[in-house]
């Protein structure tokens, strides 16, 4: 069943969304607190070093001859790690150079005074490559003997930024596999969840083809009876002769809603017999026009439409015959006495052909004509119900129209008419 399969999918949709969602948050989440916890772990060990440094500094300073282990303020660290210290005038005391990539970039920072306080910060450069080189740099103000010295210690910190990339792309990767993976299981869950709605729809539907079935053999019954009280000579009285005509006209109405809702319920359960041969479309269409002619008298309404060329389509007879009574029904019920009803066929192609019933009637306004082919849907409930009408009849054209693979189009403006146009494929591939 297509509204199944829809809904199957759109559960399936709205929840892969809800999960890219949940999974693209979660990667950015962990995107950002490994970036924290990098850069915090790098930071305090870029300081730690500054520290180390200015230590060292004034240690030199107070033991100028002492012979001292470079290492010592500088065992902690690896060969990313670099310094310089300044006097504040710019003269350079001592340094540990940075790589010779970098240093040009290192310098001119330095020299251009970039920064601000004490704090870690991180600097793109550029690069021949194109991929940026990363940098995290500090400063320090450090004070010796009232004389001043600034410290700044650096880290090529690129080989670890680039690893946070490459692991927020695994995990963009892993995220995608985990999003199709969740999807393919939504989609088998929201399977399992609609079979038993499935069971109990067609349940339903075979309720409803059985019911309407079963209703049929009585109403022929009471209608025999019906007729056969009318025809007994012992029956004189009027009043009674009345009541079994009403009986008589009720069960009509009674036996043709039960014909429709078998109709519609068939449909549903895909159980419409179909027999579908050439058929001469003219020849369907006059034949329908002679025998709802007494109908249109009855109101006094023109019933147009005779002498119809030939037009071969495929098709069910039978049912393209219900197709046009349906139509032309309408027609004449929703118009006034003394109004017109027209039968056309139109210019028909290779591939299509056209039939047009028009009407001088009462119309249906445009809110409503989208309306009229949904089931029971009548657009003046009291009046319809008047004229016998169930609101199926519409309903069953859109189902033998698709049965067919035609269509059918409405234009009408209330009080002046309606034209229904109805389009039928001429050769059907079975
Ligand atoms: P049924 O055909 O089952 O006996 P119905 O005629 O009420 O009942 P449909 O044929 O499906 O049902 O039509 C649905 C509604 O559309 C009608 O109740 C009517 O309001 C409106 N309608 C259909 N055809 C016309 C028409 N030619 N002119 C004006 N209104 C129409
Ligand atoms: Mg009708």
């Amino acid at each position: 069943m297509e509204i199944f399969q829809s809904s199957r999918l759109r559960l399936t949709l709205v929840y892969s969304v809800i999960m890219g969602i949940f999974l693209i948050l979660l990667i950015f989440l962990v995107h950002l607190s490994m970036d924290w916890a990098m850069f915090s772990e790098q930071a305090q060990e870029i300081s730690d070093a500054a520290d180390d440094v200015a230590e060292a500094q004034a240690y030199h300073i107070h033991h100028p001859n002492a012979i001292v282990d470079e290492s010592r303020y500088y065992k902690n660290t690896n060969d990313r790690l670099f310094f310089y210290v300044f006097t504040p005038e710019g003269q350079l005391l001592d340094f540990v150079r940075a790589s010779f990539r970098i240093e040009p970039f290192v310098l001119e920072f330095m020299s251009q005074e970039k920064f601000e306080g004490a704090e870690v910060q991180v600097f793109d450069l550029p690069s021949e490559s194109g991929r940026p080189i990363n940098v995290m740099m500090t400063c320090k103000v450090i004070q010796i003997d009232e004389t001043n010295q600034i410290v700044y210690v650096g880290k090529d910190v690129t080989a670890l930024y680039s690893g946070l990339q490459k692991a927020t792309n695994m995990l963009l990767i892993l995220g995608v596999i985990a999003l199709v993976i969740a999807s393919a299981f939504g989609h088998i869950m929201a399977g399992r969840a609609i079979i038993p709605l499935q069971e109990a729809y067609e349940k339903q539907k075979q309720f409803a083809a059985d019911a309407s079935h079963e209703l049929r053999t009585p109403l022929s019954v009471v209608m025999a009876s019906a007729d056969l009280l009318l025809a007994d000579p012992s029956i004189q009285e009027p009043f009674l002769k009345e009541v079994i005509g009403d009986v008589k006209s009720e069960v009509k109405k009674m036996t043709k809603l039960v014909s429709d809702l078998l109709m519609v319920a068939r449909s549903d359960n895909n159980a419409l017999k179909v027999k579908i041969q050439k058929a001469d479309l003219g020849k369907l269409l006059s034949q329908n026009v002679r025998m709802m002619t007494p109908l249109a008298e009855k109101k006094e309404i023109l019933l147009e439409g005779e002498d119809f060329r030939k037009v071969m389509i495929d098709c069910d007879e039978q049912k393209i015959k219900q197709l046009i009574l349906i139509l032309v029904d309408n027609a004449i019920k929703y118009t006034p006495n003394g109004g017109r009803v027209k039968v056309i066929l139109g210019d028909a192609d290779e591939q299509a052909a056209y039939f047009s019933v028009q009407d001088s009637g009462i119309g249906i306004a445009p809110e409503d004509q989208k309306k009229v082919f949904e089931r029971f849907y009548r657009v003046d409930k009291a009046r319809s119900r008047e004229m016998g009408g169930n609101g199926l009849g519409l309903s069953i054209a859109t189902e033998i129209l698709r049965i067919h693979e035609g269509n059918i189009s409405v234009e009408s403006e209330p009080n002046k008419g309606t034209k229904f146009t109805v389009k039928l494929k001429r050769v059907l591939v079975k």
